[in-house]
C-alpha cells in the first residue's frame, strides 16, 4: 500500500469546513484504490495568531516541507472589523499566506478554469460561447515581475515619479516554462504563451525561453498571445485554449478575467508549486467570514484542489480523474450548494455536498 503525508492547514472562516469535506472525498479515494494517506493539521492565519501570536509558526513551515503536499483551506477574517487586522502588517493573517510560499519556493501558481455545462447558466458570456464549454488552466509566474522588482518614489526636476522594476532572468522563466509544458503533458498538449514582445524586453526573453523549452517536448503545440489579445480572446472563445502560461501581472490580472467567466468562485481550484513535486493546493476564494460555521460554504473547490494535489504532486491519475467525474455526477444529479443553486436543483450544506461526492468515487 502506498503511503503518503498530506500537510493540512484548515485556517480561517469556512476553511476548517471545506478541508473537512475535502478530507472525506480523499478517504474515499484511499478506500477505493489502496492508498494511506496521512494528515498532519497545522495551525496558520488568524487561528495561529490566536494561538501562538504568529500568523505561521515555524512548527507548520517544517511539517509543510516534509510532507508530499499540502492543503489548504483559506486564511483571514473580516477586513473590517477582526483584530488581526488591527495588527502590523507583518503579523496579520495573509503574511502567514505569502511566508509558506516563500518558505516553500511556491513560483508557479495553477488555476484550472472550467465551465461545467450544469452550471452554464452562470457563465456571463453569451450562450453560444458558454454552451461549448471550456477547460483550461492559466499558470501564473508567482515570484517574479513588477510585483517584486525595485520600486521607488523621487522628484526629478521637482516632478514627483513613481518607478516600478520589471524585470525576468532566463533561470526563472525557464523553471515556469518547464512546469507549463508538464503539465499540458498531463491535459490537452497545447500551451499559449503570453506575453507582450512587441513591446518589452523581459517579454522578448520569455518568448525565446519558451521556444527553447519547447524543443523538449515536440508533442505540444505551443503559440504565442499578446497580452491584449489574449484578455480579448478569454472572453470571445475560452475553448482554444488548453496551459496558458505568463509573468506575474499579466497572470494576476488574466486568472481573474478567467475565474469569472465560469460564473462561481466556490469551483475553482488552485495549486502553487516549487521545482520539486511539493505543491500547496487551495480553493481560490478566500475564507467568507459571512457564511462561516453556517454549513452552506461550496466544498467543491477545495475538492477539485485535492484532486490536482493527487494529479501533481502525487503523480495519480485515475484517483484525480475520479475525484471530477464523481463531481460531474453529483451537479448531474442535480445537487447545490447555495451559491450555484438553480429552480429546480436539490439544495445541500457543505457537509452534504463531500458526502455525495465521496459516495460517486
Ligand atoms: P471571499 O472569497 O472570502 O468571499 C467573497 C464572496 O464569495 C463572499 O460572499 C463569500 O461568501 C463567497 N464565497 C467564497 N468562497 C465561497 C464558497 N466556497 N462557497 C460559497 N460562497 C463562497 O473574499 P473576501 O470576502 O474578499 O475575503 C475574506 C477573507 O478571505 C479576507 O480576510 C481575505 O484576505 C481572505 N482571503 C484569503 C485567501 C486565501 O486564503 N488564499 C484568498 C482570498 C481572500
Amino acid at each position: 500500500m502506498a503511503e503518503y503525508n498530506i500537510a493540512v492547514i484548515p485556517g480561517d472562516g469556512i476553511g476548517p469546513e471545506i478541508v473537512a469535506g475535502a478530507r472525506v472525498v480523499l478517504d474515499a479515494v484511499s478506500r477505493k484504490y489502496g492508498h494511506k494517506f496521512n494528515y498532519t493539521e497545522l495551525y496558520m492565519g488568524g487561528c495561529a495568531i490566536d494561538k501562538f501570536g504568529v500568523p505561521l509558526p515555524d512548527e507548520t513551515v517544517e511539517v509543510c516541507k516534509k510532507s508530499d503536499a499540502v492543503l489548504m483551506g483559506s486564511i483571514g477574517g473580516n477586513t473590517s472589523t477582526s483584530p488581526w487586522y488591527k495588527l502590523p502588517p507583518h503579523l496579520r493573517p495573509e503574511a502567514g499566506l505569502l511566508g509558506i510560499r516563500k518558505a516553500l519556493g511556491l513560483f508557479a501558481n495553477l488555476r484550472p478554469c472550467l465551465l461545467y455545462p450544469q452550471l452554464s447558466g452562470a457563465c456571463p458570456l453569451k450562450e453560444e460561447i458558454s454552451a461549448k464549454g471550456f477547460d483550461m488552466l492559466i499558470m501564473r509566474e508567482l515570484t517574479g515581475g513588477l510585483y517584486f522588482g525595485e520600486r521607488y518614489t523621487k522628484e526629478f526636476d521637482g516632478v514627483t515619479t513613481a518607478v516600478d522594476t520589471l524585470s525576468y532572468n532566463e533561470n526563472e522563466i525557464r523553471r515556469i516554462a518547464i512546469q507549463a509544458f508538464e503539465v499540458a503533458m498531463k491535459r490537452r498538449k497545447k500551451v499559449s504563451s503570453v506575453d507582450k514582445a512587441n513591446v518589452l524586453d523581459s517579454s522578448r526573453l520569455w518568448r525565446k525561453i519558451i521556444n527553447e523549452v519547447a524543443e523538449d517536448y515536440p508533442e505540444v503545440e505551443v503559440e504565442h498571445v499578446l497580452v491584449d489579445n489574449a484578455a480579448m480572446q478569454l472572453v470571445r472563445d475560452p475553448a482554444q485554449f488548453d496551459v496558458m502560461v505568463t509573468e506575474n501581472m499579466f497572470g494576476d490580472i488574466l486568472s481573474d478575467e478567467a475565474s469569472m467567466i465560469t460564473g462561481s468562485i466556490g469551483m475553482l481550484p488552485s495549486a502553487s508549486l516549487n521545482e520539486s513535486k511539493l505543491g500547496l493546493y487551495e480553493p481560490s476564494g478566500g475564507s467568507a467570514p459571512d457564511i462561516a460555521g453556517k454549513d452552506i460554504a461550496n466544498p467543491i473547490a477545495t475538492i477539485l484542489s485535492a484532486a490536482m494535489l493527487l494529479r501533481y504532486s502525487l503523480d495519480m491519475k485515475d484517483e484525480p480523474d475520479a475525484i471530477e467525474a464523481a463531481v460531474s455526477k453529483v451537479l448531474d444529479l442535480g445537487y447545490r450548494t447555495g451559491d450555484i443553486m438553480s429552480d429546480g436543483m436539490t439544495k445541500v450544506g457543505c457537509k452534504k455536498m463531500a458526502e455525495l461526492i465521496a459516495e460517486n468515487i
